[in-house]
Formats: structure tokens, C-alpha cells, sequence
């Protein structure tokens, strides 16, 4: 993406991408670009679609209801979709808004909340988690949104793994795991399909850690000596997991 462009704003679509071919944007988007961006016809940004790139676009119809840019060049070829899951028991919703922003400008691929015996929330609201994916995707120039899944139970999760994730490897943020660097484990698996699972402010119950363990698929690693809040502990693992596997080359 060239750098020039990144002061531009960012917006998903889900029309097609093709060149003088009008789209038209949403009444938020509208409003955004044109009340409170104050874009002007001939102004320019940036949208995606998940499938196309990134393309430079012209304001085409400046209306604040009812806005129309027209894509112009692509400025970014289309990255392929990340295969890596996220799997987080829920956090209080200011904490969830992080998690979900983060995991998706650390490059998960898929985000699934997953119901463990300390998580503190009852019902998520999945359309919020899209829209903070959303956002943080349109800010950090991510060209493929996350897909969000319907909350799992652990249990169920650890009993379909094979069903559903044949040949991916957990690795399991242990909070009770000796303090070690993950970095060589990590690197061990570079390559392999990845899920990575943290859990909530009260952390896993003995029971919990004592199925995951016992699981030939799951990769405990620490993250280190210190107890990490579940949402430090979040970028933190996926920081480590993205650069030893090659995400960061
Ligand atoms: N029981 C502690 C742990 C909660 S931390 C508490 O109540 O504060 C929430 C989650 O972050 C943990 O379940 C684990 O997945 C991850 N985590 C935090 N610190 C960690 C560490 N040092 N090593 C590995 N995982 C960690």
C-alpha cells in the first residue's frame, strides 16, 4: 500500500471493485465521509472489499444521505485471508471491543468467543464484535475481515476439534505454565495450521487446563513470568505466535 495513500480514509464495502463502476455507500458511510470527513466530490479514499485489494476511489456523489465514490486504480493487491483462529472466553464489553480490535490488526482470521467455567459474560453480542473487527480493519489497512463464530462451549470445542480442525494445533496460553520463552515451540510449528486460545479474567479452572493438556493437538506455552490481564495476554500471544510463524517476515 503505497504510503501515500494511508492518510486517506479507509472503507469496507461489499460491492465489486471495478474500475468507474459507481458504489454506493450506506447512509453511516455517507455520513462519515461527507458530515463529519467533509470529503468533496473529486475528494479521494480508500476502499475494500475483502476480495479485490485496495483501490483508490473518488467521491463521486458527495451526498450526505446517499454518497457514491468510484473506484479509480488499486493501490494494494489482495492478501489471502488468514487461517489463523482466535478463540477467547469473552471479556466485560469494553475489553471485548479491545480483544476483537487487536486480534484483528495481529492478523487472526477468525475470531470464536468460547464459553469457559470463569467467563463472566453471558450473551455476546456477535454484531458488535464484526463492527469493532470492521473498524480495526478499515484502520489498519487489514484487506480481509475476520469472521466471527457463534460462541462454543470449551468442552464442545475441545470434543469436535477433530471434526472441525482436523490437523490444527491449539496452542494454549497456560498461566500456570513454568515461565519460558514460547518462541522455539512457536517457530517449531511455523507453518501449521494454528488455533490459539486465552482465557478470561479469572483464568482457566484446574479442570479446564487438565482437558486442554490432556489434548495430543494442544501447545501449551507461558508467556511468560508475570500474570497477564486476558487482554495483555491477547497481544501478547499473538504477537509471539504471528512472528515465529512467519506472519511478520
Ligand atoms: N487467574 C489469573 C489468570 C487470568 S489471565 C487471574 O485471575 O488474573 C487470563 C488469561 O491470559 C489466562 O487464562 C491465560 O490464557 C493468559 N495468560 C495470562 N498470563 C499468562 C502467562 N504468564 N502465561 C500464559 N498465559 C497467560
Amino acid at each position: 500500500m503505497p504510503r501515500s495513500h494511508s492518510a486517506l480514509p479507509r472503507l469496507y464495502v461489499t460491492s465489486p471493485l471495478n474500475p468507474g463502476a459507481a458504489i454506493p455507500l450506506s447512509a453511516a458511510q455517507s455520513h462519515y465521509l461527507i458530515d463529519v470527513l467533509r470529503l468533496k466530490k473529486g475528494n479521494q479514499a480508500v476502499i475494500f472489499n475483502g476480495r479485490d485489494g485496495a483501490w483508490l476511489a473518488g467521491v463521486l456523489t458527495a451526498s450526505r444521505k446517499a454518497a457514491e465514490l468510484v473506484p479509480v486504480e488499486r493501490v494494494a493487491k489482495q492478501t489471502p485471508p488468514s487461517d489463523l483462529w482466535y478463540f477467547f472466553a469473552p471479556l466485560k464489553s469494553g475489553r471485548l471491543d479491545y480483544v476483537a480490535q487487536k486480534a484483528t490488526e495481529m492478523g487472526a482470521g477468525h475470531l470464536q468467543p468460547v464459553m469457559t467455567r470463569h467467563t463472566q459474560v453471558g450473551r455476546i453480542n456477535l454484531d458488535r464484535l464484526k463492527a469493532n473487527a470492521l473498524e480495526a480493519a478499515e484502520q489498519c489497512e487489514v484487506l480481509t475481515l475476520p469472521v466471527v463464530h457463534e460462541p462454543v462451549a470449551l468442552g464442545d470445542l475441545i470434543a469436535q476439534w477433530m471434526e472441525n480442525h482436523l490437523g490444527r494445533r491449539l496452542v494454549f496460553a497456560d498461566e500456570m505454565a513454568a515461565s519460558a520463552s514460547p518462541i522455539e515451540t512457536l517457530r517449531s510449528m511455523a507453518g501449521d495450521k494454528l488455533g490459539l486460545i486465552i482465557g478470561p479474567e479469572g483464568g482457566f479452572s484446574e479442570e479446564e487446563r487438565a482437558l486442554l493438556l490432556a489434548q495430543k493437538f494442544v501447545v501449551p506455552i507461558s508467556l511468560g513470568p508475570r500474570i497477564l490481564r486476558a487482554d495483555t495476554a491477547a497481544v501478547a500471544a499473538l504477537a509471539v505466535v504471528q512472528a515465529a510463524s512467519g506472519d511478520w517476515r
